[in-house]
This record gives C-alpha cells, structure tokens and sequence, in this order.
C-alpha cells in the first residue's frame, strides 16, 4: 500500500506530550505489524538541535548516522524499538540552508525564490524522501511547536498542500488539553475549540482530537467536543495524565487511537500484539526493592536534559525487575550526604568546566567505596581525570577542555580528528565502533545481543557469557583520552575494554570485578541506543549491581561516614 501520513499537530499551549502520542501511536500500528516511520518537524531557524542548550530545550538526541536532533526522537526510538536516521528531523534552519544553497547552485533557473513553492516545496520534499526510501505503511510527522504560533505558519501551509496532493493517505491529530477552572474545577471545553478553529484556517481539518486531561472525559464530554469541533465523538482520544509514560500506549489503545487511524485510513482493522507492552507497564508499576540512582550533574529547572539517560536507567530496573529512583546530585554543590544514601552512581555527558570538580569527587567517592559507577563520555573523561589524580598521582591531570594550557592533560583535542573543531557544530558524531577486550563489559554486551533474554540475570552469570569482540555506540563529543598518558593510566590499575579499531582512541573503561563490583564508563553515549524491551546493558549492569550489594546489606547508607571523608574536602 502507499505510505500513509499522520499529522500530529499541538494546539493551546506547549509540551502536551504531542512527541509521546505520536510515539504511541507508532508503537500501537507496530503491535499490529506495520512499519512506521517518525518524523519531527521543529520550527526555529537552527539548522539541527546540536548548538542547542539542552538546560533550555532539553537534551540533544544523537541518531545512528550522527544527526543531533530533538528529544523526541529519543521517544520515538524507545517506543517503536527502531533506529531512526537523520531523515527524521527537520528545523526550518535546514530547509532555509537547503532552499539557499539550491539557489546558489542556479538550481531554480533565474526563478524568483519565494515561500509559496520553494520553501513549502522544499519541506514537502523532506515528506516524501521518507516515504519514496523506507517506504514504510505510516509515516507519522510531528509538527514542533503549537498552532497559532507566526512561525510555524509555512510549515502548516506546506502540511495543507502536501495532504490536498495526497488526500486519500493522510490524516491529521491534534493534540490539546482540557481546561479546568479555578475554584469550582469545571472541565472547559472553549480553548480547545479555538485551537481547533485556528488549524482549520490554515486549512487543515483535524480527524482526531487528543485531549490532555486530569480526569476521565465523560461520554457527555465528548459529544460535547464533538458538536463544538466538527469531529466525531469516536475520534476524541482522552489522554489522562499518567505516572509512568509507558502507560500511555495501552491507555490510547484502550480509547481507540490505532483502530480510529486504521479506519479514517481505510485499512482494515487487525489485532495488535500487546504483550511486550503490557510486561513493560506491569514492571514499572512495581513499587519494591528500589534502588536509588545518583545522577551527578548540571541543574536547572528543566530536567529534560538528562532525559535518554533517566529513561535508561528505568530500563535497567524493567531488566531488573526493581523500581528505580533517579535522584539528582548537583555536581557544582556536591552533597556527599546524598552520595550516601545512594545505591549507584551516574555522571552523563556534559561541556564546559562548571560543576567538573563535583564529578571528580563524585567518581572518587564511588571508586572508594565500591558504589556501582557509570560514567557517559564526560562521565569517562572525568573518571580517567580521577584515576590519573589519585591512582597515578598527577595531582593536576585534567581536560583541554577545562584549561587549554594544562600541563598534564589526560583528555587532550586530538588535532587530526577530521573536521572537528574546538567550537560549533562539529564534533566526533553518531555510531562508531570499537574493538572489546575480554571483560565485563564485553560480557554485558554479549547479553545485550543474546536476542532470548529480557531479564538481566546476575553478574556472576553475565561474566560466563562468551566476550563480544566489538560494540557499536553513538558518540558526541570532541576530546579524547590523550594517547600519552594511557601507559601511566592502565599501569595505575584502569583497564581499557575497547579501543577504536585502530587502537588509538579509548572507548570504553573498567576496574576489574576484583577490584570495584561495577565501575565501568564509556566515551560514547549508550542511553540513546536503550529501550524498554531491552535495556541497554550497561545500564542494565549498573541497575543489577546496586541490586546485588543493596542484598548483601552493604548500601553506602550504612557505610561509616569516616570513610567518605575524602570526599566531602
Ligand atoms: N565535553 C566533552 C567532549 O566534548 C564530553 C562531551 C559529552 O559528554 N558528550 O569531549
């Protein structure tokens, strides 16, 4: 059949989950066998998210071919099991660059270049490249932003004339909330009919309506929507706030999302494969054991720039079947109390030098006391700066990155890394991979490819898995182990577990089980290659030796506090 495109468009205000319905409803259409395709269209004039501040717009998602791209995709890769392409995203920076470039290169033959076709022709395009490679059953287009808003005015008008040209495959969802008014707590329906009336004059007629709400919406509710908006009651997807998003697919299963989709497209209804989904739902309902995961990094108010990360480490309690509390530590006022009460320890990717000496102490603090320790890119640097400290006694190693005139920097700019400069938009990005040495990582990483095993078993076991002999991650970042300091580095007792194949770049890190239950880091960013059908193992790992020593009774939170004084100087 021809690809069928969905629209999800958000109206009223922001961040109503408008990413989470259409990665529902992608994994509700692949419960029935389909393929599907995501697609984020963001509105503002970066060409992708990777100049992006992530403590503003959250984290920068990382795709296998190296497209730094909206969260959201982060969604749609966990949610439909699937790895996405730079096809994916779109910024109306890019379509600017690719119009202006065109233009450049006199591929409009002296036209004049205008919004109405170029730039609208130019997003359509990005439409249809989708559909004309993959040819997937859906593709399934987010609209960044909310309507109403001035910019995202040719993207709706190039969405207008793309479903004119293809009227018999498309649909079009919006997703809008429920009003409640202070003090009687009286649902008001009037915001979402205006949302509805602004998309229609631009030309777009909502099929289907997703209504954000706190409480159930009554049957009564929704004729009422549905007189109000032109939109049958059937097609009025209530959308309750949940606890846990992985919920949210079975609730939108429950009010119809796929089977509504299936027959406004005409497609003949077929009974979805739900178990995978509901097992995955029952776990993250478990309140016990819980194990309580540090996560030592930057704060502000938005937590979203940890986000792959935090749903990682849910995964590993899905895998482990325990409840896992992710518990922020501010690494610029490091509060080692808090190290204390935590049964493992996180420290994520990050730039620039604020917060880094927390995470030294942080990583320390781990090391010492045998506190099951991750690090991610930032996160090994760091854990290398620590062992080159306090193991191997260069009392100053640290990062170029921090101080560009250091005297013993153990994370160097390696000059010869092709294209890749100190600032902007370049640096070492997408999938890469590295050649493992037999340890427990590489054993982790053989659990992760035995296709059978959903739950994560004990280390011991994992550690009888035969090794892989190489691993394939995504990388974002510029700086590098410097390959002058790993004899000193492994002399002091680390261990590289994967190199780059050419035995140059340091990929991955450990302390031998014999030394450290679980310290393991990696240069790369694992959380973006994580899902709830699978964990990825090394967060999986991490989750399972907390499990293990929290069983053992010795959680740090019964340590003596004498012996994390190193820490808190
Ligand atoms: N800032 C470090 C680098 O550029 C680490 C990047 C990261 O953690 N993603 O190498």
């Amino acid at each position: 059949m021809a690809t069928k495109t969905i629209f999800i468009t958000g109206g009223i205000v922001s961040g109503l989950g408008k990413g989470i319905t259409a990665a529902s409803l992608g994994a509700l259409l692949k419960a029935r066998g389909f393929s599907v395709i995501p697609m984020k269209t963001d509105m503002y004039l970066n060409v992708d998210a990777g100049t992006m501040n992530p403590f503003q717009h959250g984290e920068v998602f990382v795709t296998e071919d190296g497209a730094e791209t909206d969260l959201d995709l982060g969604h749609y890769e966990r949610f439909l099991d699937s790895d996405l392409s730079r096809l994916s995203y779109s910024t109306m920076g890019s379509v600017f660059q690719a119009v202006t470039e065109h233009e450049r290169k006199g591929t409009y033959l002296g036209k004049t270049i205008q919004i109405v076709p170029h730039v609208t022709d130019e997003i359509q395009r990005r439409f249809q490249t989708i559909s004309e490679t993959a040819q997937p059953d859906f593709q399934i287009i987010e609209l960044g932003g909310t309507v109403g808003d001035f910019e995202a005015e040719v993207t709706l008008e190039a969405v207008r004339q793309f479903q004119t040209r293809n009227k018999r495959d498309c649909i079009s969802i919006h997703v809008v909330k429920m009003d409640y008014i202070y003090p009687s707590d009286e649902a008001k329906t009037k915001p979402m009919q205006h949302s509805v009336i602004a998309l229609r004059r631009y030309g777009i007629n909502p099929d289907i309506l997703v209504v954000r709400a706190k409480r159930p919406i009554s049957q009564d509710e929704k004729e009422k929507i549905a007189l109000f908006c032109g939109i049958d009651s059937d097609h009025i997807i209530s959308a309750l706030d949940v606890e846990s998003l992985y919920d949210i697919p079975l609730n939108m299963e429950k009010e119809g999302l796929a089977r509504v989709t299936l027959s406004l497209l005409g497609i003949k209804e077929s009974a979805p494969n739900l178990a995978e989904l509901e097992e995955i739902t029952r776990r993250t309902k478990l309140t016990e054991p819980v194990i309580r995961v540090g996560l030592v990094g930057k704060y502000t108010d938005l937590s979203d720039a940890y986000l792959s990360v935090i749903e990682a480490a849910k995964h590993g309690g899905i895998a482990n079947s325990v409840k896992v509390q992710v518990v922020p530590v501010d690494s610029e006022h490091l509060n080692v109390q808090l190290l204390k009460e935590v049964d493992a320890i996180i420290v994520p990717g990050g730039f620039g030098t604020r917060g880094v000496e927390g995470k030294i102490k942080a990583i320390q603090y781990a090391r010492e006391n045998k506190v099951p320790y991750l690090g991610i890119c930032l996160g090994l640097q760091t854990a290398v700066i620590e062992a080159a400290r306090n193991l191997a006694g260069i009392k100053d190693a640290t990062s170029e990155e921090f101080d560009e005139k250091a005297n013993h920097p153990v994370i160097a700019f390696l000059p010869d890394q092709k294209g890749i400069t100190r600032k902007g938009g370049t640096m070492r990005l997408g999938s890469y991979e590295a050649v493992m040495a037999d340890s427990l990582i590489s054993r982790l990483y053989a659990w992760w490819e035995d296709k059978k095993a959903f739950d994560f078993p004990s280390l011991d076991e994992v550690m009888k898995f035969k090794p892989v002999k190489t691993s394939l991650e995504r990388h974002r970042h510029r700086y590098e182990v410097n390959p002058d300091y790993h004899k000193v580095l492994q002399e002091a007792g680390l261990r590289f577990s994967g190199m780059s194949p050419d035995g140059s770049l340091v990929e991955f890190i450990e302390y031998p089980r014999e030394v450290h239950p679980y310290f393991v880091a990696t240069q790369a960013h694992p959380e973006f290659k994580s899902r709830p059908y699978k964990a990825h193992p090394l967060f999986a790992g991490l989750i399972a030796a907390a499990k293990e020593q929290s069983q053992n009774h010795t959680t740090l939170a019964q340590m003596p506090v004498d012996s994390v004084q190193t820490v808190a100087s």
